[in-house]
């Protein structure tokens, strides 16, 4: 039994893997969830990127007019028995390349306005060559007021070595800082060959100091079904990586809002990942409710097929225990670096400290933790170890699940040890 695997059985107390389960419903009970998130996931793309491991096609119109109608029937089908409006606390666009149907995007946004009353902001992921006054308009017009650039590097020989080039990259944060969106996401990657804390505190300065409201830093991973011409750096390169910029950041006066993501002062996070319930519609999206996380199917056909029968394009669904779903609550408040005892006890109706009691002492007395109030903080030294965690369950678990999903559009059953 590798690591990652005793530490699921600790932690869940129970040798039950996640189970996955090739089934699903079409009613989702998510009408009583306080803090619900909306994701949409637009799975095309101009050309496709080599290290990227997400769910994606290149773009091609008749697909893409056929998947605008799924979507918007998949909407429908999901929220059709809902009793009244519900509020939304956010909404975002991931890929893909959600650019790619953005003159769709309004419609997207309006059908799901007949059924969430959406609170916070709206969120788009951006390609930089899509940044241009017109689409920026565009997104404006749509309701969009948060953005995710995916910059990676602004140095050319890193980007070389993901395959990409350099477009105008500092222009481009510029104009969409002028346009006004209240929130601007810079998306780097770290631990590419030959790149150095120097280069990596450079690309940081640059992006904040070309209108970035917050950085996301994710560790190059080589994900098995990808095809990286060249290998992230090893895993010790890449822990001292994280904790130069992060005394980087601190240093600068940039605070840091999860154990990837930094921020200015008083400006809101872009984060579609750290909720306690969400809907995902399109392809791959996952949702997750009280006791059960589903994910949708991969295939572009079978997504449309299945909806075009009337019915939900689940794929996978995992029935949490409830040990299971304390441990996924706590694996993501980890990341965000805060845990809320009243929070875990409202979701999971067991108190925090009855539940890890031993776990929380232990952690605090060692400085990973930080108590305050009702909340335990996760220091830059937790913060160091979880990098870790989630690179390895990044590789045990969700390289596992896109593998066999790009492959299969149903697969029977998958199980995560
Ligand atoms: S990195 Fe972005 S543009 Fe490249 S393939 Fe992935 S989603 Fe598409």
């Amino acid at each position: 039994m590798n690591w990652t695997s005793l530490l699921r059985v600790y932690l869940t107390r129970s040798f039950k893997p996640f189970v996955f389960e090739g089934t699903y419903e079409n009613t989702l009970d998510f009408e009583k969830l306080d803090d619900l998130g909306l994701y949409v996931h637009i799975p095309f793309c101009r050309s496709l990127c080599s290290f990227c491991p997400y769910c994606k096609v290149v773009h091609n119109k008749p697909q893409a007019d056929a998947y605008k109608i799924a979507l918007l029937k998949e909407i429908d089908l999901v929220c059709k028995g809902m009793s009244g409006k519900k509020k939304a606390t956010s909404l975002y666009f991931g890929g893909g390349t959600p650019a790619m149907m953005l003159d769709d995007l309004k419609d997207i946004i309006a059908k799901l306005k007949e059924y969430f009353d959406i609170t916070g902001g709206i969120g788009v992921e951006l390609h930089p060559s899509d940044i241009t006054e017109r689409n920026l308009e565009k997104l404006k017009e749509a309701g969009v007021t948060m953005l995710s650039i995916g910059i990676q590097s602004f140095q050319e020989e890193c980007l070389r070595k993901i395959g990409r080039r350099n477009d105008a990259f500092v222009e481009k944060i510029g104009l969409v800082r002028s346009s006004g969106f209240e929130v601007i996401d810079v998306d780097l990657i770290f631990a590419i060959p030959g790149q150095t804390d120097a280069i990596l505190a450079s690309d940081i300065h640059t992006a904040f100091a070309s209108g970035a409201t917050q950085v996301s830093t994710y560790p190059f991973i080589d994900f098995t079904f990808a095809d990286n011409a060249y290998k992230p750096m090893s895993e010790a390169v890449k822990r001292e990586m994280l904790e130069h910029l992060t005394e980087y950041c601190r240093k600068e006066g940039i605070e840091r809002t999860s154990v990837w993501t930094f921020a200015q002062r008083h400006t809101e996070k872009y984060s579609s990942v750290t909720r306690d319930a969400f809907l995902g519609f399109g392809v791959s999206a996952t949702t997750l409710l009280k006791d059960a996380f589903k994910i949708n199917t991969f295939s572009i056909p079978a997504y449309i097929e299945r909806i075009g029968s009337g019915n939900l394009p689940t794929s996978l669904t995992l029935r949490f225990t409830k040990r299971q779903r304390a441990v996924y609550y706590l694996f993501w408040s980890a990341y965000a670096m805060r845990i809320d005892a009243d929070r875990f006890e409202e979701l999971i109706g067991i108190p925090l400290k009855r539940m890890f009691g031993l776990e929380l002492f232990l952690a605090t007395k060692s400085g990973y933790l930080k108590k305050k109030g009702r909340v335990y903080e996760l220091t830059d030294k937790a913060a160091l170890l979880f990098h870790g965690v989630e690179q390895a369950y990044t590789t045990a678990y969700i390289d596992k699940m896109w593998h066999i999903s790009r492959l299969q559009p149903f697969p029977e059953k998958i199980i995560l040890k």
